[in-house]
């Protein structure tokens, strides 16, 4: 019998090659109809036999695109037509509200690479892309996702490249950044003297300025980046000056597979991310020591692939194997996207501009992920994984969730998915602040989203909190590590009751007091804090965040009073008297020193007593260092205090023995870690015990600390319990804002 269907399809279905698998399946099977995109959703319109339609409808779920997923299918009825002969794609339509997925840029794919080697008009064609690999979410201005709505509008297709475009065998087949060399945007190449415009001679004269030693800015997917031979000291002496970046270590870019194994060491999970289509950073244990002054002598480095066909193409032409690979910045401000604003910032301090002509619409970094052999960890989540929803069973629409301060992203709710920004970066700077607004307002006109409810952090000063408070809706603050915790619990959906270990940097209690080792019990919006390592004062407050030797001097000072200046620790020595005097001034009467139990705090007091780090160069350097020098033949640990407030005192002692017993700094760091580790351990086997519950969230920065994340989470999944970690979301305050809008969806489900 015959039948005819109109089918909504929702899910990642643009962008993905979607379309064109619908037209290719009805065409096969002689099915009449037609498929258009819509705001909302993909339609399709088919008619035929029964048996065939079935066939049709299952083959749509399961035999998708490999980028797309298929959320749901409205199938209704409609009355059969004998004018339907042919099947056809549509143009697409407008639809008020609705939205539908938008994909993440995908790495070039391999017949891509081929096709630039093969096809004549696609010669060395350095912006190649097809159904399954290209820009997509870094050009989009506008849904639906069409040529005319991406930055792709400029250029004209050639009649190659329309040919593809029409053809439904062809892989191009409504591949919206289709281009060539005759008709897609071109490559330039700007140095002091002058400009080239033809792509062999870029390539060329690109490859020999890097093999030179020399530095330069080349543009990449999602914005700029700053380039040099990594094993070329000068070189990358050169390029800390001009960014600033003194000694933070260094992503790199390395040609291939076989280049990056004689390097870092790479397991299966960590080969297949880095040949994913997100292409992100892999953060790799290193086999040997690498130049200081790329990875600041730690024991990791990160680590990407070639993702565009231009680097694929660079690579051909270079003599250099391993590039520093940085985003194309000037400190911590926002990378640059602006082909004018990348010219003036980098002319004069680089040897050459490089880039082409497409605009970028939505500016990405690149991706920073770290598989800890049981767990992967997202860091930084922004191209290649921005703008995927996370799925949550929950009405989510109209929640705006504005995230915290460090490693910025916001949320905004669609119906039942949280759709997280992309990294926008720390909110130190009036540049950052500003990309935030902008990405907002984007976001804002791309997913067709007012906010009715906003959530926020319940620190007041953030610029987060103030754009939240700023926008006259109702307001929901939700305390740091509830939010952390939260994010965990609607990534893998549950309600709860979930026991939960937040180790982190800092967030406000509710208490005042700067917390960040909290040990919660969660249940849908609610939350107890069960227990949490002892608060300790830090001298100048959040401030003194860069200063781990304040941490240190706040943590004796707690323990040891007036007798601090007296411990045998030569780290005190090297403080001068005079500094010295004024912060046990503050200590003594209280100034301006609030007191804190943030877990990264524990670590930088650590460092700072060791000796090893007593200012920070970068963010998060104090336990970095202290992570690197752990050796796992080192099974000791000091003692702590068993109490829901877990006192360090013992291991204190025992650690500033160590340090005057001059035992070997990488002896105590293994030492420090195994304590923090056995103490998270003794408390939350406490828990388990006393509320029967087998379920442990292990979320917050800390815990992107490897040696921390295995040691606890690996004896819980001993113990039989479901560990959860984030790994859509990042681990770190960039993952914040899921939780925050999380927990607003709820306590507004509650209040209905
Ligand atoms: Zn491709
Ligand atoms: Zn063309
Ligand atoms: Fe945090």
């Amino acid at each position: 019998m015959n039948r005819a269907y109109i089918i909504k399809v929702t899910g990642l279905v643009q962008g993905v090659g979607f379309r064109p698998f619908v037209s290719r399946l009805a065409s096969q099977w002689q099915l009449p109809g037609w498929v258009k995109n819509a705001s909302d959703a993909v339609y399709i319109c088919i008619q035929g036999p029964d048996t065939r339609l079935r066939k049709f409808i299952k083959t749509l779920i399961t035999k998708a695109p490999v980028h797309a997923h298929v959320d749901s299918l409205e199938i209704s009825i409609i009355p059969t037509r004998n004018d339907r002969e042919a099947f056809s794609i549509e143009k697409s339509e407008e639809v008020a509200t609705g939205i539908t997925e938008i994909s993440p840029d995908l790495a070039v794919c391999d017949e891509c690479l081929k096709d630039i080697q093969n096809q004549a008009f696609r010669y060395h064609y350095p912006l190649v892309n097809c159904t399954h690999c290209g820009p997509r979410f870094s050009i989009i201005e506008k849904l639906p996702y069409d040529r005319i709505n991406t930055s792709m509008h400029e250029f004209a297709m050639c009649e190659d490249c329309y040919d593809e475009y029409y053809d439904e065998n062809n892989r191009r087949f409504h591949a919206q950044p289709v281009a060539c060399n005759t008709c897609g945007p071109q490559l330039f190449l700007h140095t002091e003297n002058g400009s080239i415009y033809d792509n062999e001679s870029i390539l060329d004269t690109l490859a020999r300025i890097i093999d030179d030693g020399r530095v330069a800015a080349l543009k990449g997917t999602g914005g700029y980046a700053l380039v040099c031979d990594a094993w070329n000291r000068n070189a990358v002496d050169h390029l800390r000056k001009l960014k600033k970046r003194w000694s933070k270590p260094f992503a790199l870019m390395v040609s291939d597979f076989e280049e990056a194994k004689k390097y870092f060491h790479i397991s299966p999970e960590e080969a297949s991310l880095l040949a994913s289509s997100a292409r992100p950073i892999a953060l790799l244990r290193t086999k040997s020591v690498i130049p200081e002054n790329l990875n600041a002598g730690l024991h990791t480095a990160g680590v990407m692939l070639p993702s565009m066909p231009l680097h694929y193409l660079l690579f051909e032409k270079l003599q250099s194997k391993v590039l520093v690979y940085t985003s194309g910045n000037i400190s911590n401000e926002p990378i640059i996207t602006d082909d004018g604003i990348a010219c003036d910032a980098f002319i004069q301090k680089t040897q050459a501009v490089a880039g082409f002509n497409r605009r970028i619409i939505n500016r990405c970094d690149d991706s920073v992920i770290q598989n800890t052999g049981n767990w992967t960890v997202m860091m930084r989540r922004s191209k290649g994984y921005a703008p995927a929803p996370v799925s949550c069973q929950i009405e989510l629409e109209g929640i705006l969730a504005t995230g915290a301060y460090l490693n910025a992203a916001f949320c905004i709710g669609k119906k039942n998915h949280a759709i997280m920004s992309q990294y926008i970066g720390d909110l130190d700077n009036a540049d950052t602040c500003l990309f935030y607004n902008e990405a907002l307002e984007r976001f804002k006109n791309l997913y067709r989203f007012t906010p009715e409810m906003v959530a926020c952090d319940l620190h007041p000063a953030y610029h987060t909190s103030l754009l939240a408070a700023s926008l006259g809706i109702p307001l929901i603050k939700v305390q740091h590590h509830h939010a952390h915790m939260a994010a965990v619990m609607a990534e893998y959906q549950t309600d709860g009751p979930v026991l939960g270990i937040v180790l982190d940097g800092t967030g406000l209690g509710t208490d005042q007091v700067l917390w960040g080792s909290e040990f919660l019990l969660a249940e849908h919006d609610q939350y107890q804090r069960l227990a949490h390592f002892e608060a300790f004062p830090l001298p100048g407050g959040e401030k003194a965040i860069e200063n781990p030797e304040r941490a240190a001097l706040g943590l004796l000072w707690h323990y040891f009073g007036t007798k601090t200046d007296a411990l045998p620790i030569p780290f005190l020595k090297k403080i001068p008297d005079s500094e010295k005097k004024i912060l046990y001034n503050m200590l003594a009467k209280g100034i301006n020193c609030p007191n804190t139990c943030g877990m990264g705090r524990y670590f930088d007091a650590a460092a700072a007593l060791m000796g090893i780090c007593s200012t920070h160069n970068f963010q998060a350097e104090a336990p970095m260092r202290l992570e690197s020098m752990v050796r796992d033949e080192v099974k000791e640990a000091y003692d702590f205090g068993t109490g829901n407030i877990i006192s360090l005192r013992p291991a204190l002692e025992q650690m500033i023995s160590d340090i005057e017993k001059s035992v070997c700094l990488s002896v105590i760091a293994s030492k420090f870690h195994n304590t923090i580790i056995a103490a998270c351990l003794y408390q939350i086997r406490t828990q388990i015990k006393q509320y029967g519950i087998k379920k442990v969230a292990l979320t917050g920065g800390c815990f992107q600390n490897a040696r921390l994340l295995q040691g606890i989470g690996k004896a819980l999944l001993k113990d039989a319990c479901k560990v959860y970690v984030p790994s859509k979301v990042p681990i770190n305050d960039g993952g914040i804002a899921l939780g925050q809008l999380y927990i607003a969806a709820k306590k507004r489900a509650l209040c209905v």
